[in-house]
């Protein structure tokens, strides 16, 4: 979010900039993520404001043939690096890697130990408000036993003697991840046990695509889903009807919506898997036995369990972007935290009087539950009609590939799209009024 701020910002004013990293280089929590992640999106709704990540290619081949290219994280962290190399050579921006920010507006390198004031006259962007927590630098959150193997998901890709059974911890997109990558290395699935606490909901990645009939399409299917619910939960039930939401077992209501996306071919591999725990969190491991609130489950003596259980995104309370001591990073759409930082940047440029840019981009938060994702919805749709409705920051935004409900400019459109606009005309102030008495 820091890169996405930065681009924006000195792309569009005269400005200097000091990046500063704890860790060795851009790219933030990439640098830790386990070796065969992708984004879960399309890489164009990834990245900064000026340059695209990836081609923006169609997969060719493979179960996503067809969806938008997803980058790895060599890849993500490779664009990184050259972006910041653009920064440099911008002559506006300076680089300060493991250097920690102390709070008081000091900075500490982690290396020469040499401390920095931040002058009086500078403005401190804190871009590590929401940085996600991950499995590589979170110790599991549960007891672990003398002689019990308990790995960081990163190491599964290190493994070199495979035991007879996997315990996966987690419910998330990271968990589902690890399950998917263990099964095309040949794993039974019957030799998984998943521990998941909560059942999630997912959103279905063939229309989260960076092609504004499909985009708004979908986006106008979850307006129209919204005006006709009876609850929350008829909600998400209504979008999976409507092919929007995803879950994994048809049998189980869903409570947790971060709502990552998922390809429907990730989700028959995933259910696949039917030695699912739902016994809440897990509170100890010891050989052959997971430990929870109301009793223990059985495993294999040699099982490995696979730590999948990080919080990722953090949810801390939404504050005002601009204040005196800090402008604080954060999405202002409905996800899409890279798009957000972006606009931070280019309204930071272009615009002087804080209170005026708070009312442009108040920022909406990552969701959790059923009910923090309609509020996202609520939140993140008036900011979007909010920032939209000056000319010059739609106008940037139609040109920004990072924003998923763009058309862009000389876009040809279709019979689609225009039913899209029309539905999302038709049904966004209902469906906002009816999620606000839902949430
Ligand atoms: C596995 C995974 C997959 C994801 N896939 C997608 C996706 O497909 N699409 C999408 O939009 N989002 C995705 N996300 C979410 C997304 O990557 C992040 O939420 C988003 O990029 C914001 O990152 P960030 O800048 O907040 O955090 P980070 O990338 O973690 O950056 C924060 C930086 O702050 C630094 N820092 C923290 N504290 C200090 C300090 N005191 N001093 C100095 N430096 C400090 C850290 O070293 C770090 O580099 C994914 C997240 C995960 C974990």
């Amino acid at each position: 979010m820091g890169m996405a701020f930065t681009d924006a910002l000195i792309d569009h004013a005269d400005v200097r900039v000091a990046l500063i990293d704890r860790r060795h280089s851009a790219s933030g929590h990439w640098l830790e993520a386990y070796p065969f992640v992708r984004l879960h999106q399309a890489s164009a709704f990834y990245g900064v404001a000026s340059t695209l990540l990836g081609g923006g290619q169609l997969q060719q081949r493979g179960p996503e043939e067809g969806l938008q290219e997803r980058a790895s994280q060599s890849e993500i962290c490779a664009y990184y690096a050259r972006m910041l190399d653009r920064m440099l050579e911008s002559g506006k921006v300076e680089f300060f890697p493991n250097t920690e920010y102390l709070g008081d507006r000091t900075v500490v390198s982690r290396i020469s130990g040499e401390r920095f004031e931040v002058p009086a006259r500078c403005r401190i962007v804190d871009a590590r408000y929401l940085a996600p927590s991950i499995p590589a630098e979170k110790p599991p959150p549960f007891g672990v036993s003398d002689g019990v193997r308990v790995v960081p998901v990163n190491d599964l890709a290190r493994l070199e003697e495979a035991p007879s059974q996997y315990v996966v911890a987690g419910s998330g997109k990271t968990a589902t991840d690890a399950i998917i990558w263990l099964l095309s290395r040949g794993v039974d699935p019957d030799a998984v046990c998943w521990v998941r606490p909560r059942d999630p909901w997912m959103l279905n990645r063939a229309l989260v695509q960076p092609d504004p009939a499909i985009f708004l399409g979908m986006a106008a299917d979850t307006m129209q889903a919204a005006v006709e619910a009876a609850s929350l939960e008829d909600l998400f039930l209504r979008l999976e009807d409507a092919g929007v939401m995803l879950r994994i077992d048809r049998t189980v209501t869903p409570t947790m919506a971060r709502a990552p996306t998922l390809a429907s071919w990730e989700l028959e591999q995933l259910r696949t898997v039917g030695n699912v725990v739902r016994r809440g969190h897990i509170e100890t491991v010891d050989r052959g036995k997971l430990g929870f609130a109301d009793g223990s489950v059985a495993v294999a003596d040699d099982a490995l369990v696979v730590h999948c259980a990080a919080d990722g995104l953090k949810h801390p309370g939404l504050v005002p972007v601009w204040r005196p001591e800090a402008i604080t990073l954060q999405p202002i759409r409905a996800g899409f935290p890279c798009f957000g930082a972006a606009l931070v940047g280019y309204v930071e440029a272009t615009r002087e009087d804080d209170d005026e840019k708070n009312r442009l981009c108040p920022p909406s938060p990552y969701p959790n539950s059923m009910r923090e994702w309609a509020t996202m919805t609520v939140v993140g749709t008036r900011s979007a009609m909010s920032f939209s409705a000056e000319p010059d920051i739609k106008e940037w935004a139609d040109r920004v590939a990072l924003n998923p409900a763009r058309i862009p400019p000389g876009h040809p459109g279709s019979a689609a799209l225009d039913d899209a606009r029309e539905r999302l005309a038709t049904h966004t102030r209902p469906a906002l009024a009816r999620l606000a008495e839902l949430m």
